[in-house]
């Protein structure tokens, strides 16, 4: 893929400190709490009275992403959004990232600056400044470290430990997307292994593989409850799958839940894509990843208040923590829901 660029300048001709300038010349600060970006020992930033957010993800070649099918400019976008949903996740705004890159010589100054490209579109989607990283050759592969350092008001910042027993479960978007597009990627990838003339089939599956190549931070979410005046009680973001985001959620907060299959938001494309596969839509729902779609609770008495936000759906309520984390089926069967949420799902649907 990189080979075929018409131009390659090698790492090594403009050494750490030309490719730093050439990575970082273009920065126009946008936040009055950036005090000072790139360009010397440490960054200097300042919320005034706010309290101040910060997160970091190490993503790293053939573990998290494989660059034979995600696009270099894609891996920046991912970098930057993954740490701005945390942020988002516990009702902060991103506002500084800092992106540091270990990169071996198969990589060139062209395709470091294509994973830049995607770095600074997150940035400007997300009114989020630069403000500095670290460069660092590595004997293989690439790593990248993003840290987004966020900002909330104190009475705002929303945990994972602090749900109530009859609060409403909501999740935003839909669930599962994100792995099916993986799965379509993973499936063309060994198309293509076996046969390398064969061109990829990824023809009418833009959601799914959007879903997983460009993904985004529910920012719109955070600001429309916000609008309505409603600070959810607990918030995470969904990386992992539902299944195990809501276990930490209920487990941090020593609380049960109830969560109904029939209620889970999943994409028309999502099922189709899960049905071809053989695999149960509910379980890519719970157990897929990478959504970064908001898990949150909300008290019953703002019901009414969110009860219209576009975007958001219900799928269950907090018990107590004798009543267990529990997905009810269907079929109305109860099935707990453990890290390998699915593998009691489907010992509980052969009961049925
Ligand atoms: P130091 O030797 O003090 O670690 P560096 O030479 O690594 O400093 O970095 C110089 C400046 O460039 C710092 O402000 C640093 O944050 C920034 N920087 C280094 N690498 C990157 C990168 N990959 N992306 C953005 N900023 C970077
Ligand atoms: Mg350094």
């Amino acid at each position: 893929m990189l080979e075929n660029k018409a131009i390659r300048t090698e790492l090594s001709e403009l050494g750490e400190f030309g490719l730093i300038h050439e990575l970082t010349k273009n920065i126009k600060l946008k936040h009055k709490s950036t005090i000072k970006g790139v360009g010397d020992d440490a960054a200097v930033i300042s919320y005034g009275s706010k309290q101040t957010l910060i997160t970091t993800d190490l993503l790293i070649e053939n573990v998290h992403f494989d660059m034979t099918f995600m696009p270099l400019k894609h891996l920046g976008y991912k970098t930057a959004i993954v740490n701005f949903s945390d942020i988002v996740a516990m009702n902060g705004i991103p506002r500084q990232l800092i992106v540091g890159i270990g990169a071996s010589n198969r990589f060139s100054v062209e395709a470091l600056k294509e994973i830049y490209k995607g770095i600074y579109l997150a940035c400007e989607n997300y009114k989020v400044d630069l403000i500095g990283g670290d460069t660092v050759s590595s004997v293989s592969g690439l790593f990248i470290s993003g840290t987004a350092i966020g900002e909330a008001a104190k009475n705002e910042v929303v945990y994972r430990n602090t749900a109530q027993k009859g609060d409403l479960i909501f999740v935003s978007g839909d669930l599962g997307a994100a792995y099916m597009g993986l799965m379509i990627l993973e499936r063309e990838k060994q198309a293509f292994k076996a046969d390398p003339n064969l061109q990829p089939d990824l023809e009418g599956h833009d959601y799914i593989l959007g879903r997983q190549l460009k993904p985004e931070a529910r920012t719109d979410i955070t600001k429309l409850l916000k609008g309505v005046g409603v600070i959810p009680t607990s918030m995470i973001d969904i990386s992992d799958g539902l299944a195990s985001e809501i276990l930490h959620i209920c487990t941090d907060s020593d609380k049960g839940c109830s969560i109904y299959e029939d209620k889970l938001p999943i994409d028309p494309a999502t099922v189709s894509m899960a049905n071809e596969f053989n695999i149960d839509p509910t379980t890519c729902a719970l157990n897929g990843g990478e959504d970064y779609e908001l898990l949150f609770t909300i008290s019953q008495k703002d019901y009414e208040k969110v009860k219209d936000i576009y975007g958001i759906s219900v799928i269950g309520h907090i018990t107590d923590k004798s009543e267990g984390i529990n997905l009810i089926s269907r079929s109305g069967t109860q099935v707990p829901i453990t890290a390998q949420g699915w593998d009691a799902f489907l010992k509980g649907k052969e009961k049925n």
